[in-house]
């Protein structure tokens, strides 16, 4: 069934408590968590409970999930204290969805990462 956890995916593991995380915000749907490599200060990774191997797949599947995603990837910036603001010192930060094996994607349980602590270049690696 679509969404249904996949007993060989380490994100629904995550989800189930079976691996180890850093959670920083947990919701009924949603769950962030640092990522185990960063790529810059603030490395966050928010993901949807239910499996979706992409980004792209979930919201074609549930949208308001999709939506929910951004906005947590939003309230993870507030929380981590990267979002720029035209009078502050913050230098804003970066949300990326790797999609597919080629742009990086590792794992296929959709998921947002949340960077930012430092400059990013673009166009972007
Ligand atoms: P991607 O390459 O876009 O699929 O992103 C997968 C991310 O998951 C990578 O940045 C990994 O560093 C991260 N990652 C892999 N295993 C873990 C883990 N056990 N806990 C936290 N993050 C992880
Ligand atoms: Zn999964």
């Amino acid at each position: 069934m679509a969404g249904e956890s996949q007993a060989d995916c380490l994100f629904c593991k995550i989800v189930a408590g079976e691996v180890p995380a850093t959670v920083i915000r947990d919701s009924e749907t949603m769950t962030a968590f640092r990522d185990i490599n960063p790529q810059a200060p603030t490395h966050v990774l928010v993901i949807p409970k239910a499996h979706y191997p992409d980004a792209a797949t979930l919201a074609a599947a549930e949208p308001q999930l999709a939506a929910e995603m951004l906005r947590e990837a939003g309230e993870v910036a507030e929380q981590e204290g990267i979002v720029a603001s035209e009078t502050g010192p913050g230098t804003g930060y970066r949300v990326v969805f790797n999609t597919g094996h080629g742009a990086g994607q590792t794992v296929f349980h959709a998921h947002a990462h949340v960077l930012g602590g430092r400059g990013f270049n673009w166009p972007p690696g």
